[in-house]
């Protein structure tokens, strides 16, 4: 094959920067986050949203004094809302209920249009569905994702960036993603760029306590294949010329072991090929339904008898989402991995936009086009392929400061994608041509 550096490629080592904030996150703070959630008692969607002590409301109002908290060192760059509405009855909503949404947002300071969303959810449950009043401490399910996204929240606060990171404690989730469905719906209807999107939901420890041995290194990220939003234009091409891993969540899903499986942050990250477990879901799928690439974060292997069960003691095993369950240590890897990926993300160009494969004639060459890049420090673009039977990317070309570029090398045989790079380094995810 012509041209091109060879297989292996490097991977992007955190800049110093991130570095710096890596080391900021904190287990003790972890742990203190994931202890007052769990002591609401319940954070039950049909909960208290006015009791100062016990629900889900006391809960929504801690998180938000928390992101006000780190928003004050942020130079007036964080700023904090509730974002809030009423669902109508609905499935697992008997009466109208207020979802409310805890939202922070950190404004880029060179492409602020340009967006990347991390959530956890702060509701929990018990074994009923609608059981608002049974203790649910959900320290696992899913206070660890609201520690790891309130952690990184802290640490970037100070920090200016080049995109928008928006960190959310989503509401509603165990009722059926009534939170992130509203925070996603809101970003589309403001035609928001989204380019990415993660949910942290049971991140809580690599130990399943069930007798297996711990993988306290490993963190899963579900990403989908076929893109739940794809149109039936998309399916025929998809279907004429392949295509099924290149989807935009793939390529984030290869970002993310890109330049956050590493040993500052002391994890690896586990891709799984699909949307999420069998018989389960979480936020990002409200992200995917709108077109927004987008993944999830969850622990190696789970304990079900620790997820949705009534606190209890039964045949001498312990049930219930407790925190003595959770490794606060882990959870901060786990939020390291967030870090490292939303830093080199808002840090990074964009994702290359208008990506074009040159399908105008039958020729053993190929030439791309793409829309050039709006970062201000943009260095120039890489185009990469790999065999059509690879999983990750096998070559990459560096074509300087361009919009299109023909390489020797038959469209027919490889998938080709191209990245944008920075003055220093920063590379963006890759983008998948389309044939025009
Ligand atoms: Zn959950």
């Amino acid at each position: 094959m012509p041209a091109g550096r060879p297989a292996g490629l490097p991977k992007q080592a955190p800049d110093r920067e991130l570095k710096a904030l890596l080391q900021e996150i904190d287990p003790h703070r972890v742990e203190t986050i994931v202890r007052r959630l769990a002591g609401f008692g319940t954070r039950h969607t049909l909960s208290s949203q006015d009791d100062p002590v016990r629900g889900v409301g006391a809960a929504r109002d801690w998180i938000y004094e928390q992101f006000q908290a780190y928003a004050a060192t942020s130079g007036g760059r964080m700023t904090v809302e509730l974002q809030s509405y009423i669902q109508p009855p609905a499935s697992r909503i008997p009466e109208p209920t207020r979802i409310t949404n805890v939202v922070a947002t950190l404004r880029g300071t060179g492409e602020p249009g340009r967006i990347y969303v991390v959530t956890g959810h702060y509701d929990s449950r018990a074994s009923d569905v609608m059981d608002a009043t049974s203790d649910a401490p959900g320290a696992d399910d899913d206070a660890s994702g609201v520690a790891a996204v309130l952690e990184v929240a802290r640490v970037m606060a100070t920090r200016e960036v080049q995109a928008t990171v928006i960190f959310a404690a989503v509401a509603g989730e165990e009722q059926g993603l009534y939170g992130s469905d509203h925070l996603a719906q809101q970003l589309k209807g403001a035609g928001a760029d989204v380019q990415a999107m993660f949910s942290n939901d049971i991140v809580g420890t690599g130990n399943s306590h069930d007798g297996t041995a711990a993988d306290p290194r490993t963190v899963r990220l579900f990403v989908e294949g076929v893109p739940t939003a794809e149109t039936p234009a998309q399916t025929s091409t998809r279907q004429s010329v392949g295509g099924e891993n290149d989807g935009a969540s793939r390529q984030l899903g290869r970002f993310v072991q890109d330049v956050a499986a590493n040993p500052q942050t002391g994890m690896d990250v586990r891709v799984v090929w699909r949307r999420d477990r069998y018989l389960r879901g979480s936020d990002h799928i409200s992200f995917l339904l709108r077109g927004y690439p987008a993944a999830r974060f969850t622990e190696p292997r789970e304990n079900f008898a620790h997820e949705h069960q009534n606190v209890r003691v039964e045949n001498g095993v312990q049930y219930g989402d407790l925190v003595e369950f959770c490794d606060f240590r882990y959870i901060a890897r786990v939020a390291r991995v967030n870090a490292a990926a939303l830093w080199s993300l808002a840090q990074a160009p964009g994702t290359p936009k208008g990506v074009v494969i040159d399908t105008t004639q039958l020729t053993n060459a190929t030439t791309l086009r793409w829309q050039p890049s709006t970062a201000p420090d943009i260095e120039g673009y890489e185009v990469l392929w790999r065999e059509t039977t690879a999983a990750q990317w096998e070559r990459v070309l560096v074509v300087g400061n361009v919009t299109t570029t023909t390489v020797d090398v038959s469209k027919d045989n490889v998938f080709f994608g191209v990245r944008a790079v920075d003055r220093d380094g920063h590379r963006s995810p890759v983008a998948a041509p389309v044939p025009g």
